[in-house]
């Protein structure tokens, strides 16, 4: 008689989890994946996300070796496409006060060119570079002030999803979908587990052996007591940008085990999103609510003022934490203020003109402010007031730039917008209104370099990994776009190879 197979059970099927499940079975293991949500309504965060992982790489060579069709060529395209270990680890650092967990960041970025190549060639997911040449020859990012080193799934996150799904079960892994992981026992003295289990339609509960299992099933940020609860007052009324099922379940199964609650429990990645989106995220829509061109324009509460400093930093940097401050301003809701010279730059999200997409466009800036009068702002004299005195204070004399921080600022505001200033003058207008989108929460467990997850001791409870969102100490306040998939697959390729040897 053979060799028994150990067997591996994956709680959640979105990047982290299929990653680990993938590696388990290219590492020998039978695989068992969870996955609460129905076949038919399959939607894990990582389906809902734009597939954009952040990478570090030397040359934008390099990048063959993740995107089939690398065919640019441009004016210092390898000094502006390098994207150094040390500067991906800086931006991470920076954003999140330097409180992010040492070991397991330096881990994610010195193994993210690596693993999303394993990704690539295993996982069968085909990515294209968001690097682009423009009119001018120059490089530069297709997004215009993003920053950092990407790749994009194709088709972005269901094309991710889909690719690694298929690349999962082809390799013989067995999901089941629309089972739930509903409780956790110790087996044989701590030589396994058993996952009890519940039928999401129908309610049919059963149980599951496992030699040894990863729990992938994302943070809590879907389950409304609990986001009220962790993360504040107010948070109760956030729309939610991704998957009904991200509960938090899985983490409470972990901490019951005695794992170690790690890293910021009171904190969340939120951005500005269309009032026009429901409560959860959409799978045949959901792009069209995003609100990331912040930096262009002004952003005006419903007194008619600003309240941030729409320029801190480049969108990929701020877009993560002024969620959070939109769902602070009275009604929880914010206007994003255009005009058409701008337009060029705004994400592609931004041209839908359906209702939902809460588009408010005007010839000139007393009728936009008649047309959000209505909606909810309080005074129209306000909010003229606030652009006259933000196109008053526009310094002038500095070039505008929208690739580089420009420093083109204004002087002797509260707040100062401190990059990428330009007065609102040219008609037509445009105002967006916005709410906050809540993507995930930052708290989660404590684990090693090997996902393996830690005690109160930080000492390993046995056959027991923890990837994804469910991993605690990699944000802080704030969020350097494309790290969640990025340490999703990292941290899930080493759990599964090291859960099928276990
Ligand atoms: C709109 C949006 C855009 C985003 N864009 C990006 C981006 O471009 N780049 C980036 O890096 N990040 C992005 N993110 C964040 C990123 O999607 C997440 O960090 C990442 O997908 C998390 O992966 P995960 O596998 O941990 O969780 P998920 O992909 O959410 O998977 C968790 C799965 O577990 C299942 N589950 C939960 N509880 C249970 C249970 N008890 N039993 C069984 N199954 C369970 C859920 O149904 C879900 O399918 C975005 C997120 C959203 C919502």
């Amino acid at each position: 008689m053979g060799k028994r197979m150990t067997k591996v059970v994956v709680i959640g099927a979105g990047n982290a989890g299929l990653s680990a499940a993938l590696s388990a079975r290219e590492h020998g293991a039978d695989v068992v994946v969870l996955e609460a949500a129905p076949e038919d309504e399959y939607g894990s965060d990582s389906y809902f996300s734009g597939g954009l992982f952040r990478v570090s790489y030397e040359r934008y060579s390099d990048l063959s070796a993740l995107v089939d069709d690398l065919t640019l060529a441009g004016e210092g395209l390898d000094e502006f496409a390098s994207y150094a270990e040390a500067d991906f680890l800086d931006d991470w650092g920076r954003v999140t006060g330097y409180r992010l967990d040492p070991e397991i960041s330096d881990h994610v970025v010195s193994n993210s060119f690596e693993a999303l190549k394993w990704l690539h060639e295993k996982g069968k997911v085909p990515f294209v570079s968001p690097i682009i040449v423009d009119e001018n020859g120059r490089a530069r990012h297709s997004r215009p002030g993003w920053h950092g080193g990407f790749v994009e799934a194709s088709g972005a996150g269901a094309g991710l999803t889909d690719a690694l799904r298929r690349s999962t079960v082809a390799s013989g892994a067995d999901i089941r979908y629309g089972v739930e992981a509903i409780g956790l026992t110790r087996r044989d003295g701590g030589r396994g587990w058993t996952v009890a289990t519940r039928t999401t339609v129908g309610g049919v509960v059963a149980e599951i052996d496992a030699d040894a299992l990863i729990v992938a099933s994302g943070g809590f940020q879907a389950d409304t007591e609990w986001r009220t609860r962790d993360l504040g007052v107010g948070w109760d009324l956030a729309k939610v940008r991704g998957s009904v099922h991200n509960t938090g379940k899985g983490l409470r199964l972990l901490l019951d085990q005695g794992a170690k609650a790690a890293g910021n429990w009171s904190g969340c990645h939120a951005v500005a999103w269309s009032t026009g989106s429901g409560e959860a995220g959409r799978a045949d829509a959901n792009h069209v609510f995003e609100r990331e061109s912040h930096p262009f324009g002004i952003s005006v509460n419903s007194l008619g003022e600003r309240f941030l400093d729409e320029g801190e930093d480049f969108g990929a940097y701020t877009y993560a934490k002024y969620g959070k401050v939109i769902l602070t301003q009275p009604g929880q809701v914010a206007w994003q203020i255009f005009d058409e010279k701008t337009r060029s730059l705004w994400t592609d999200e931004y041209r839908y003109k359906n209702p939902e997409a809460a588009r408010i466009q005007a010839g000139s800036l007393e009728e936009l402010a008649d047309k959000i009068v209505p909606r909810g702002m309080g005074s129209k004299e306000t909010f003229l007031k606030t652009v006259a005195d933000y196109n008053a204070a526009v310094d002038s004399g500095i070039e505008f730039n929208p690739y580089i921080k420009d420093g083109k600022r204004t002087n002797g505001l509260v707040p100062d917008k401190t990059n990428w200033s330009q007065k609102i003058e040219d008609g037509p207008f445009y105002a967006f209104e916005v709410t906050c989108g809540i993507t995930f929460t930052f708290g989660g467990v404590k684990v090693d370099t090997g996902a393996r997850v830690l005690d109160r001791r930080d000492e390993a409870i046995p056959k027991l990994y923890a990837v994804g969102e469910a991993v605690g100490g990699l944000y802080y306040f704030n969020y350097a776009s494309g790290t969640g998939l990025t340490a999703g697959t990292v941290l899930g390729r080493e759990a599964g190879r090291l859960a099928a040897t276990a």
